[in-house]
């Protein structure tokens, strides 16, 4: 089977990697050169442009950054949709809105081209191990097609419904990991503003009822977790401009439902501040420093 990996950055290039030792045909195209050059190191057919990777594609896999790169990817009058053959089968991984993926799947059906969302859980490190989780929308049929090759990426492949879906699960996903990282540093500071040890409180609450995976295994205070991006000085992990993105999306998400995200709107507004304060490339966990209790 031969696949066209198109976005070799952070993700895409130990997903391609494993794509390679998995044993397909993997040809790839990111704008980086950098990225193209450990591309070829890690034994893929680098192109000199998108078009150049579809050739012959049987699978298209995409790894960019948001909706807009994938839109103007595929769609309008530069779009490559139509150099694909009809059968082909396009799977996009990058985290996008979910209006966005089913633009471009309806596109894609009008030429006889099947398109699923595939989003991905787990960061760099396991994309790197082939540990991923992928949010899959499509049909039952598209998923089984794409199954030998999103199994060679990641250990996970859960079916959330119709295209758009996966992007949906992502989104609701990751608006509650920020509004609990943003809640568990707003805990855990208020107890440091009277005196607690951040540790002790940490441990008090991870057997109590507030215990979730951030203080468990994310815990946004320096010294209290020696795995976490903040024993590293916030470097490393998921950067606070990727969640205020995926807030965004799921903010946008909401528009038009009826659906109600007071929290996750809150959440959006705390990691915009942050970003704006400059600290958008540090990991997301650092906004417990925004948090920090003020002079009175
Ligand atoms: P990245 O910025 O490292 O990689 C994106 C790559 O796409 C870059 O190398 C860029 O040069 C390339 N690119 C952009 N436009 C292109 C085009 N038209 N043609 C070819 N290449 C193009 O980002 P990343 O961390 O790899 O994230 C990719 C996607 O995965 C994002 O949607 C992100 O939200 C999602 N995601 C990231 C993580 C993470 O921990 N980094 C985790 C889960 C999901």
């Amino acid at each position: 089977m031969n696949i066209a990996y198109i976005g070799l950055g952070n993700m895409g290039l130990p997903m391609a990697h494993n794509l390679i030792k998995a044993g397909f045909q993997v040809k790839g195209f990111d704008l980086s050169a950098n990225a193209l050059k450990a591309f070829a190191t890690a034994g893929g057919s680098p192109c000199i442009n998108a078009a150049d990777t579809l050739e012959g594609a049987d699978v298209v896999v995409t790894m960019l950054p948001a909706s807009q790169h994938v839109r103007s990817l595929w769609l309008g009058d530069s779009g490559l949709l139509r150099c694909l053959r009809p059968g082909t089968l396009l799977i996009d991984s990058s985290t996008i809105a979910a209006t966005a993926a089913r633009e471009v799947a309806s596109a894609a059906a009008n030429l006889g081209i099947d398109m699923i969302d595939a989003p991905v859980s787990g960061g760099t490190a396991a994309a790197e191990a082939g540990t991923l989780t992928f949010m899959v929308g499509g049909t039952s049929e598209q998923l089984e097609r794409a199954r030998p090759v999103l199994e060679s990426m990641g250990q996970r492949v859960l079916h959330a419904g119709a295209i758009g879906a996966g992007q949906v699960a992502k989104a609701c996903n990751n608006m509650l990991l920020g509004i609990i990282l943003a809640g568990s540093s707003e805990a855990l500071q208020l107890g440091i503003a009277h005196g607690l040890d951040p540790k002790v409180l940490s441990e008090i609450i991870s057997v109590s009822t507030g215990a979730n995976w951030v203080l468990s295994h994310y815990n946004p205070c320096p010294g209290t977790l020696d795995t976490a991006p903040s024993a590293r000085g916030y470097t490393g992990g998921f950067a606070t401009d990727l969640m205020l993105k995926d807030l965004g999306l799921a903010v946008e998400a909401a528009t038009g439902t009826g659906a109600i995200v007071p929290l996750g709107s809150s959440a959006r507004n705390l990691f915009a501040m942050h970003s704006a304060a400059g600290q958008g490339r540090l990991d997301c966990s650092s906004v417990f420093q925004l948090l920090a209790a003020r002079q009175s």
